[in-house]
């Protein structure tokens, strides 16, 4: 951008992310709103099959929400108050979260500095500092889209006994190549045992609150499928009684987590777009990374290396674009003047009141602390204009240089 040529202050505010919806979207919502179905109809079934076959997972079950699915996860793999969870503290707090729902006891792990990933080897120091069975599951977090290379976890978690719940928010479109070569989607099930997802509106896909967790463990389904609903079932094969064509059997204490008919519906016409979303937002990082490589005062966070295939293509998700800057609220706020509305993710879950007052403190995971004092993540969703991302390179730019 030249200095005479300075890209007019856009209308809008440019928030870090938001939803798109078209005119497709709304005629799916109200031909649902038109049916005889508003909750438990057709379309979940629908959004399930479809979301499972574009992570390439054999089953997915639909729920209310994000922190929901991980809840059901921690339920159905029998988290309890003896259990202790390793997670990162660079997450949204319901992956450490759910396992408190379950009485479980939370362990973090520090992240690298390169990617803001959970480390693999903190993970293993802190499997080898107990005996062996004192851990019962890893949370790994596909953060800001950046897949996890969750061969090694698959590995680790072997050795040790351990369960993995791949927290996919991120992620959805995502991959890695594992050492054979071959390209893993996240939440695929090859190597997690579960995997979750939400369509909370600044996702990949948004249906107003959504969430969904994979598998390919048909047990685990079957127990999901249970807990959405109260911990009823209605199949006379898992019944121990049978009164008659009304009965059903409460089995265990499940929840409501059931999400309505229509927001599937919009939900399967969103997934019709992910991949040109997602296309979309590997060109905004690339003009990004272009801008901003080689710049000093700004680092632009790290993406794993088994996200880059053979042919030079990324399997990163590109839910948030993350640089790192020494005057990071300077930065912030310069934006926010602007009418730029960047973002912090995350403030580390251990540095929470409700984390400190269960015995963390602040200097317990120094990578996470230093990441979390220079990160920014930038406007990043596929209905960002050209015109308006130029602006915001021109912003930071200006502000750093
Ligand atoms: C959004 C998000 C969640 C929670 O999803 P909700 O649908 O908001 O409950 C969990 N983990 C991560 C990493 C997220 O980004």
């Amino acid at each position: 951008m030249s200095e005479a040529n300075h890209t007019k202050q856009p209308t809008r505010t440019i928030p870090y992310g938001r939803q798109h919806i078209t005119e497709d979207d709304i005629e799916a919502v109200v031909e649902t709103l038109q049916s005889d179905f508003l909750t438990q109809g057709p379309k979940v079934l629908a959004f399930e099959q479809a979301f499972a076959a574009y992570v390439g997972a054999k089953y997915a079950v639909a729920c209310s929400n994000g922190t929901a699915a991980l809840h059901l996860c921690t339920m159905a793999l029998g988290v309890n108050e003896e259990s202790s969870v390793i997670t990162t503290p660079i997450t949204f707090v319901a992956s450490a979260n759910c396992v408190r729902y379950c009485g479980g006891t939370v362990a973090f792990a520090d992240v690298d500095p390169a990617t803001a990933l959970l480390d693999i080897n903190k993970v293993r120091q802190l499997l080898e500092s107990k005996p062996k069975g004192y851990y019962n599951g890893i949370i790994p977090v596909d953060f800001a889209g950046n897949p996890v290379n969750l061969e090694e976890y698959r590995q680790l978690a072997d050795e040790f006994g351990l369960w993995i719940i791949e927290d996919a928010c991120h992620a959805p479109g995502g991959y890695f190549t594992d050492s054979k070569g071959r390209k893993q989607l996240c939440g695929n099930g090859t190597y997690a045992d579960l995997a979750i997802f939400s369509f909370h509106p600044v996702k990949h896909i948004a249906t107003g609150e959504g969430g969904m967790v994979t598998t390919n463990n048909e047990e685990l389904y079957q127990e999901l499928l249970k807990l959405r609903t109260h911990g009823i079932t209605r199949d006379p094969n898992l019944m121990e009684e049978n009164h008659g064509g009304w009965y059903m059997e409460m089995q265990e204490l499940g929840y409501n987590y059931r999400i309505p008919d229509m927001l599937c519906a919009l939900g399967i016409s969103q997934l019709h777009r992910a991949e040109a979303g997602l296309a979309r937002r590997k060109g905004i990082a690339k003009v990004y990374d272009n801008a901003f490589s080689g710049i000093d005062g700004i680092k632009i966070l790290g993406t794993s290396p088994e996200a880059l295939d053979a042919d030079g293509n990324t399997g990163h998700a590109y839910h948030l674009y993350v640089i790192q800057v020494a005057d990071r609220k300077g930065l912030y706020d310069y934006l926010r003047q602007h009418n730029i509305f960047a973002q912090v993710h995350y403030i580390p879950a251990h540095t929470m009141p409700y984390y400190r007052n269960l015995g963390y403190q602040k200097g317990d995971y120094p990578e996470a602390e230093g990441y979390y004092a220079s990160c920014l993540s930038l406007p990043m969703y596929p209905s960002l204009t050209q015109e308006e991302q130029e602006y915001v390179i021109e912003k930071v730019k200006e502000f750093v240089g």
